[in-house]
């Protein structure tokens, strides 16, 4: 066995704390990676306080991982010793269902292995990121664009793809106008890569504090939320509106928002239902959708796209020592846009 370290949570709302544990030695198609960043995502925080319930401890969180492979089974084709790559959400699924078939493992109906908090095909728990090293088959590993750094590119790996994928599904481009809910960590790489598709994109966000960033970022136009304003100038204008944020909103209030046949898409995972009203829906044949981040495929297509467009997160990379500040930070809003692990801190005593 690989002996690991890391930080972990032993119980729901727990600190995280050194952790030490072991992964397998790599199969015939496994790679080890070692983990040089890892983003913190919010979806971290919502797991390690077992807010959707069924978490599993003790738990090493992350799923946003960039590093360097290190060692390679005997009969791995895609990658070779030193090669810079990423592991996102998800490190194994059934291979046979109609979504693993059409490269979309995310909604495998067996159920994807989740990176961490999570269960192997052979029904080992897995781990995630928060660690100097993981094992993964190498059909569930991405290659990270040479021009892109390891720390900024991290977060593509499930914030980067999250937003990527229902804005190609929904078709964001040129004469599309498109909204982003929450300017966070997904939020953030959302107004990047609309912007980088040509679209028109206005950030949502409940105040006005972060209105300068979002145009540096992309966004054309940017309101607040919490003026009521806001809901009548903007009535019937976006073809897309895509949710991040996980409190509670007026979902009605922005289905208002949309144009005929607009689309709102929810990929904020929020612990209460969604109440919605019909006349909101009925009127302007308006949808509302979710989206669950992306297939392999698609995730390494993003990444494709990201280098070539330049497109990185914006990052405050803190020592692993600081993750329980990280994520009490995450909560007050106070992340400019996403905290990333530089896992060479787990040698400092
Ligand atoms: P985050 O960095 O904390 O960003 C969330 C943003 O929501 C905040 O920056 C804030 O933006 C807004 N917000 C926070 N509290 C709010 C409140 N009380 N009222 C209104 N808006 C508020 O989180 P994240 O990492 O981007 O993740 C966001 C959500 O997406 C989480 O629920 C996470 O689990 C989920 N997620 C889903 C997927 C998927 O595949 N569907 C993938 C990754 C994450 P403003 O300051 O601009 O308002
Ligand atoms: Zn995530
Ligand atoms: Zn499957």
């Amino acid at each position: 066995m690989i002996k690991v370290h890391g930080y972990a949570a032993q119980q729901a709302k727990d600190a995280l704390a050194p952790y030490s544990f072991e992964r397998r030695e790599p199969l015939d198609n496994d790679v080890v990676v070692d983990i040089k960043y890892c983003g913190v995502c919010h979806t971290d925080i919502h797991q390690v306080g077992d807010e959707w319930g069924g978490s599993k401890f003790p738990m090493v969180p992350g799923h946003e991982i960039t590093g360097i492979v290190s060692q390679v089974g005997p009969k791995v084709t895609r990658y070779k010793v030193g090669d810079r790559v990423g592991v996102g959400c998800f490190v194994n699924s059934c291979r046979k269902c109609e979504p693993c078939r059409k490269n979309l493992e995310q909604y495998c109906m067996e159920g994807m292995s989740t990176t961490y908090n999570g269960v192997e095909r052979d029904g080992t728990p897995t781990q995630g990121g928060y660690s100097n090293r993981i094992v993964v088959d190498e059909n569930y590993v991405l290659r990270i664009p040479d021009n892109l750094p390891l720390d900024k590119s991290a977060p593509l790996l499930c914030a980067g793809i999250t937003l990527y994928s229902p804005l190609m599904h929904w078709k964001a481009g040129h004469g599309k106008k498109v909204a982003i809910i929450g300017l966070g960590g997904i939020g953030h790489m959302g107004v990047k890569i609309a912007h980088a598709l040509g679209a028109e994109v206005t950030v949502l966000s409940h105040s006005l504090k972060k209105q300068e960033d979002g145009k540096k970022l992309g966004a054309d136009k940017f309101y607040a939320t919490s003026d009521p304003a806001t809901f009548e100038k903007l009535k019937g204008y976006f073809d897309l509106i895509i949710n991040t944020v996980s409190a509670e909103i007026d979902w009605n209030q922005y289905l208002e928002l949309l144009a005929l046949d607009g689309a709102m898409v929810v990929v904020g995972i929020p612990e209460k239902q969604i109440p919605v009203g019909s006349f909101s829906l009925v009127a302007g044949r308006r949808s509302i959708a979710g989206s669950l981040i992306g297939g392999i495929k698609e995730t390494q297509e993003m990444l494709d796209f990201c280098a070539k467009n330049n497109v990185t997160s914006e990052i405050e990379l803190v020592p692993i020592q600081k993750i329980n500040e990280a994520y009490k930070r995450i909560l007050a809003s106070d992340v400019r846009y996403r905290f990333v692990i530089d896992l060479k801190s787990l040698e400092q005593k």
